[in-house]
């Protein structure tokens, strides 16, 4: 049967809302997968290069490595039919501006590739990236993935999700002149307090200063 790796990112693992809707959304969407596996972890160095080998040398490379050491990651394995291609129309377009409003991407994502979750593109490279989770990290595919998950949204759900407009005006506002860096930093890392009440207050500045690093990559590539 075919399996996918979905990694959800800082952006949703440290606003704990998020990560629990997202969880709660596509198991409503795939009522008939299996879960395999579920770990929240930080992510060394030498996993965020060998999962992310695929775009080494791209513009784009040395933020993701960055990002996706900002936080928390939480991988799982979805199995099920042509789970694939199924969880990626859930998840949504790679750009949050281009997801539809109805998939995670468009309804969490904060702006540009700030994006809440990685999902396998392709069967080839699922299985690649499974394989490289489940022997690499701490990521059991023997443990059964559906009790954390229920655990992590019984015990995140009621957390608000307040914030995801608010920072995308601020978002917004800084892309009309991408000047006044510090201040659209501290506006948005004031928005993410009320969503990541248990996170230091440095690392949601660095998350913040994350998501302004993704619209910098934009910037300059224009
Ligand atoms: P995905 O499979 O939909 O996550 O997209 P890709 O594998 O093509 O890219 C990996 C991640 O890199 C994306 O999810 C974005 O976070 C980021 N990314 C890729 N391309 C761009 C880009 O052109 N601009 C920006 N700002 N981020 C990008």
């Amino acid at each position: 049967m075919e399996q996918t790796l979905l990694v959800l990112k800082p952006d949703a693992t440290m606003r704990r809302g998020v990560s629990a809707a997202i969880f709660e959304q596509i198991l409503t969407a795939l009522p008939d997968i299996t879960i395999k596996g579920f770990t929240e972890m930080a992510v060394p160095q030498h996993i965020a290069e060998k999962h992310y080998a695929i775009h080494q040398g791209k513009f784009f490379y040395p933020w993701l490595l960055k990002f996706i050491q900002v936080g928390h990651v939480i991988a799982t394995v979805l199995e099920g039919k042509h789970i694939v291609a199924r969880l990626r129309d859930v998840l949504g377009a790679t750009f949050v501006e281009k997801a539809s409003p109805e998939s995670l991407r468009g309804k969490y994502g904060l702006v540009g590739g700030v994006n809440v979750a990685h999902a396998s593109d392709e069967p080839e490279n699922a299985k690649k990236e499974v394989a490289l989770w489940q022997h690499e990290t701490n990521l059991d595919l023997a443990q059964d993935g559906f009790e954390p998950i229920n655990a992590y949204i019984v015990r995140w759900r009621e957390t608000p999700v307040l914030a995801t407009y608010d920072i995308r005006q601020i978002c917004q506002e800084y892309a009309q002149e991408y000047s006044n860096r510090e201040l659209h930093q501290t506006q948005i890392t004031d928005f993410l307090v009320e969503e990541c009440p248990e996170w230091p207050h440095q690392d949601l500045q660095k998350l913040a200063d994350a998501i302004l690093g993704n619209m910098d990559l934009d910037r300059d590539k224009s």
